[in-house]
């Protein structure tokens, strides 16, 4: 019987224990998560700060007993994987005690990283990546104790807690180094425009400027920025981005760049040693490198495809390229592509009321697209940029046509977006 280890019970590990049960009912199945909960879904913790959603919303997949009965599987919780022998092929846990595998899924995703800030310790300020971060925040927030609040970086998790503060009456400051929010999906007309309208609702942007040091007052904390300002707040909320858990792997036994190195079976360089998730670098479509895709269906696609090559039957997935679909402060912002390619920019529609597109042509067709304010096309044209990159057709069918001027795009521009950029 086939001995299976999943590192990590977030969404790659749970598409990836799932899909092992689905070809190999027999097998013992071993899951290794730091926590006790069920896998939940991190872009809901916001939601649950806000109030909008229930604790138990979180868990898309219901209960860990309900799981773990479903799937027959030997949990192993709230003890942390120290280390991985993939030679050995042995997970070490942190108190010393060892189990083996034949099979191992690396599925541990990433933690928020944040510098050091003279003058803040590190459990002072507030993150936003784990349901105990959620749990930490909501508690501080329920007292209704704090009025205002600095959230560095203008991501689209930044932008999430900015908004869910400033419906509770906060006054808050969205700070980032970049000149821009957004700064690797939107392009600077759309970026400008969604600052525009958040400044409207009383949020001060600080963009082009760094939180550099922090002293604590009476009332809170005087930010010191990197250029000269000075923002006090009685809240620090820090997103500035994300490190893979990669410590548990061997460097000497597991290829590892920013995240695990991982084919298109997310097969590590390990034999039996598999990775998915955040923690992975797999396939990027535009530029055909590895790339960390941290979005919620590239960990499910990717925990699919390794647990059904774990289980002996054969899956692979190319890759995913960089999307962002989001709902915030009464806008969507959609990102579609890399929006660091250059190429002829064409847009339908007023930047300030209804819906607006701007897409940007290269040499072999659209390269990128930003939508503002229109959801319902963005599958259409996702679907169309996904067609293009893998280099199938490029025209769009009459129906998918139709959505798009149903909603309220020229078919000039459509016309436009189906075609090459000028090359002289
Ligand atoms: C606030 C927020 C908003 C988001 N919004 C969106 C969105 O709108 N759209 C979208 O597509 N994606 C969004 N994402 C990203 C998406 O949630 C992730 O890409 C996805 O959840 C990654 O799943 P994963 O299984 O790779 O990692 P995770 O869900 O992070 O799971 C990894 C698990 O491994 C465990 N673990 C780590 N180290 C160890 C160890 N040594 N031993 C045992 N267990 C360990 C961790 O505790 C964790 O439970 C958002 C993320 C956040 C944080």
């Amino acid at each position: 019987m086939a001995n299976y280890g999943i590192i990590g019970f977030g969404c790659a590990g749970y598409y990836g224990a799932r899909t092992i049960r689905e070809n190999d009912p027999d097998g013992n199945i071993t899951v290794f998560s730091e926590h006790s909960y069920a896998p939940y879904n991190p872009m809901l913790t916001t939601y649950y700060v806000a109030g909008k959603i229930p604790f138990e919303g979180m868990f898309p997949f219901g209960s860990l007993e309900k799981i773990s009965d479903g799937l027959k599987l030997n949990l192993i919780t709230g003890k942390k994987v120290a280390k991985v022998d993939a030679q050995a092929k042995t997970v070490v846990m942190e108190d010393g005690e060892k189990h083996t595998f034949d099979k191992l899924l690396i599925a541990t995703g990433a933690s928020a990283f944040a510098p050091k800030f003279e003058g803040l310790a590190p459990q002072e300020a507030f993150y936003m990546r784990t349901l105990d971060d959620a749990i930490k925040l909501k508690n501080a927030l329920d007292t209704g104790s704090y009025k205002s609040a600095l959230v560095v970086g203008a991501s689209m998790v930044g932008i999430k807690v900015v908004e869910l503060l400033n419906n509770k009456g906060i006054k808050t400051t969205l700070a980032d180094m970049a000149p821009r929010i957004f700064p690797l999906a939107a392009y600077e007309n759309v970026a400008k425009e969604i600052e525009r309208r958040i400044a409207e609702k009383g949020v001060n942007l600080a963009l082009g400027s760094a939180l550099q040091s922090v002293e604590k007052t009476d009332c809170g904390y005087k930010c010191n920025m990197s250029d000269g300002t000075v923002v006090n707040a009685d809240l620090i909320v820090l997103c500035i981005g994300t490190r893979t858990n990669v410590s548990i792997a061997d460097p000497a036994q597991i290829k590892i760049n920013r995240g695990i190195i991982v084919d298109d079976n997310m097969a590590t360089s390990a034999e039996g040693v598999y990775a998915a998730g955040d923690v992975s670098e797999g396939g990027e479509l535009q530029s055909k490198d590895k790339m960390i895709i941290g979005l919620w269906a590239n960990a499910a696609h990717q925990g699919i495809t390794a647990g059904a090559n774990m289980a002996g039957a054969t899956a692979s997935f190319d890759g995913n390229f960089m999307h962002n679909i989001t709902h915030f402060m009464d806008m969507d912002f959609i990102g579609f592509g890399d929006n660091r390619l250059k190429g002829q920019v064409v847009t339908s529609g007023h930047i300030d009321k209804g819906l607006y597109v701007e897409a940007v042509i290269g040499e072999n067709g659209l390269v990128g697209v930003n939508i503002l304010d229109n959801y319902r096309i963005s599958g259409t044209v996702k679907n169309y940029l996904y067609r293009i990159i893998e280099g199938g057709s490029a025209k769009l069918s009459p129906i998918q046509k139709g959505i798009l001027i149903k909603e309220g795009l020229r078919p000039s521009f459509i016309e436009k977006m189906e075609g090459k950029a000028d090359v002289k």
